[in-house]
């Protein structure tokens, strides 16, 4: 093992939108790869015909993509182990169920689905689990309790059948998890469970086993739910004569509230997203992307729900994950998922970015809203607004009143700062703002403080005037900066309007 290339799979089944919890696992798979200088391959386990869901096998990959989780080798990409979608490898699979039946560990059964189903319901009535296993195998139709002769008869007469791994009986197998450590499970509290159907289909277990084996991964890191399965793995593994690879199972994301796993259904029905990406076929749900995170924000969030890097640090570029990223410091119990978190994250992005940079990602929006402006005086109005932005999406709300003279007044402000003096005391000031020159925010505000003073005026209830009828409310940055920005033109129509509205 020691000299194995590290080769990780992320192994998703397309039934719907990949939940938050897949892209976690797909992440650590990829920080670790990379944090070794290995593969990180994306394979589609799509052989559960029934749960295929249309367009998930694209949103997997574009949630991938747009996390900035690269993969090395997959449906995409192809690589030298193509093709990796299971359901066009089908006729692999085939020979090792045939295989293990010829080391007698495997064995065809014929038992049909209604009666099976009324073992289970006769069981269940006594408060007992139907179990096809060591205990119930040799009272059941199958090739273990007919003879040779018949079991040929049946298939070639195009029966429906299984082929279900025959555990042995009463014997501890031991095995160890990277996270989880050492575990013993007797082959006793195991079923027989089924490996491959007459339609040419394997289940789950023997095409992940054999294709890991055949993908030659080194590392199987995935959820804890399939922590259960992995008794049945490493029993396929000795069975077949491989070497198994090392496997770490993560522990579960957990609801806000702490308790009990995020679900699917756990997201809009308690305002955040749990896909990445919005989901738009169906029941639609929606997405990190589409509520504005920045894709580097949600992974260094998603890094974080699991894994601690042993210091102080919160905020990772990718590369920094990539370097610090190991699988002993990934925790052995569920981590809450907080959705404050996130937009702190997306925040702490928002904040590192230039005035630049969020000015060319606001000028769509902006345009889209029917303005243009230049990109100098987005730069400007961005530079003033950020603070109390988290998304480029807040960006609009925190600077309309650039843009759009104000539609109404705020009947707060009106009725605690309007009085019979004000249409007096604006006209006055925009006499004052009419003949400002140049017509900067520090010339402005110099002449306006000055004019204050000479007129004695209060300055706190001028200055809160003003800007109700340049912004219509008490928000915004500085007022003199707000006046700059829209130009002298501007500034005296609103205040005319204003004067007008509420006089
Ligand atoms: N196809 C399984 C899933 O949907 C893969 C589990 C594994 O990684 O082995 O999660």
């Amino acid at each position: 093992m020691a000299d194995r290339k590290i080769r990780v799979r992320f192994a998703p089944s397309p039934t719907g939108p990949l939940h938050i919890g897949g892209v976690r696992t797909a992440l650590y798979n990829y920080l670790f790869a990379k944090h070794h200088g290995g593969t990180f391959i994306l394979r589609i386990e799509d052989t559960d015909q029934t749960r295929y869901v249309d367009g998930a096998e694209d949103y997997i990959m574009d949630s991938l993509e747009w996390a900035g989780i690269k993969v090395d080798e997959g449906v995409r990409e192809g690589g030298p182990f193509a093709p990796y979608r299971q359901s066009d490898r089908k006729e692999i699979y085939h020979r090792y169920a045939d295989e293990l039946i010829r080391k007698g560990d495997a064995y065809y059964a014929f038992d049909p689905a209604d009666e099976l189903e009324r073992l289970r319901q006769e069981y269940e009535s006594h408060g007992e689990t139907f179990n096809y296993g060591c205990n119930s195998r040799m009272n059941m139709c199958n090739s273990l309790t007919m003879t040779a002769g018949e079991v040929e008869k049946r298939i070639a007469s195009g029966e429906h059948y299984v082929v279900r791994y025959r555990m042995p009986e009463n014997e501890d197998i031991h095995f160890s998890d990277l996270i989880r450590g050492d575990i013993v499970v007797n082959t006793s509290t195991l079923d027989d469970k089924v490996l491959y159907k007459s339609d040419g289909m394997p289940t789950y277990h023997l095409a992940n086993i054999v294709d890991d084996h055949l993908m030659e991964i080194s590392h199987v890191i995935r959820g804890e739910e399939w922590l259960p399965s992995l008794p049945l793995h490493v029993m396929l593994y000795r069975s077949f004569g491989w070497e198994a690879p090392l496997f770490a199972h993560l522990p579960l994301l957990l609801k806000p509230t702490g308790k009990g796993k995020l679900s699917k259904r756990d997201g809009d029905k308690m305002g955040f997203p749990v896909f990445p990406l919005y989901w738009p076929y169906g029941e639609t749900a929606s997405g990190y992307r589409e509520e504005g995170y920045f894709p580097e924000a949600f992974v260094n969030m998603l890094a974080l729900l699991g894994w601690n890097p042993g210091t102080e640090q919160e905020i990772f570029t990718m590369d920094e994950l990539i370097a610090a990223f190991t699988i002993d410091r990934v925790g052995k119990s569920g981590s809450r998922f907080d959705p404050d978190k996130a937009k702190w994250f997306n925040a702490r992005y928002f904040h590192m970015k230039s005035d630049e940079e969020l000015a060319d990602l606001f000028m769509p929006q902006v345009r889209e809203k029917g303005f243009s402006p230049d990109r100098a005086t987005l730069v400007r109005i961005v530079s003033l607004v950020k603070e109390r932005a988290a998304f480029v999406k807040d960006l609009w709300h925190e600077a309309d009143f650039f843009f759009m003279a104000p539609e109404s007044y705020d009947q707060n402000v009106v009725q605690k700062r309007w009085t019979a003096d004000s249409t007096g005391q604006m006209l006055s000031l925009r006499e004052k703002v009419a003949g400002v020159h140049p017509f900067t925010a520090e010339v402005l505000e110099q002449s306006v403080k000055e004019w204050i003073t000479s007129m004695g005026y209060n300055t706190g209830a001028i200055l809160n005037l003003f800007r109700l009828l340049l912004v219509g409310a008490s928000r915004g940055p500085h007022l003199f900066d707000i006046a700059a920005i829209i130009g002298r033109e501007e500034t005296l129509s609103r205040l005319d309007n204003g004067m007008v509205r509420l006089s």
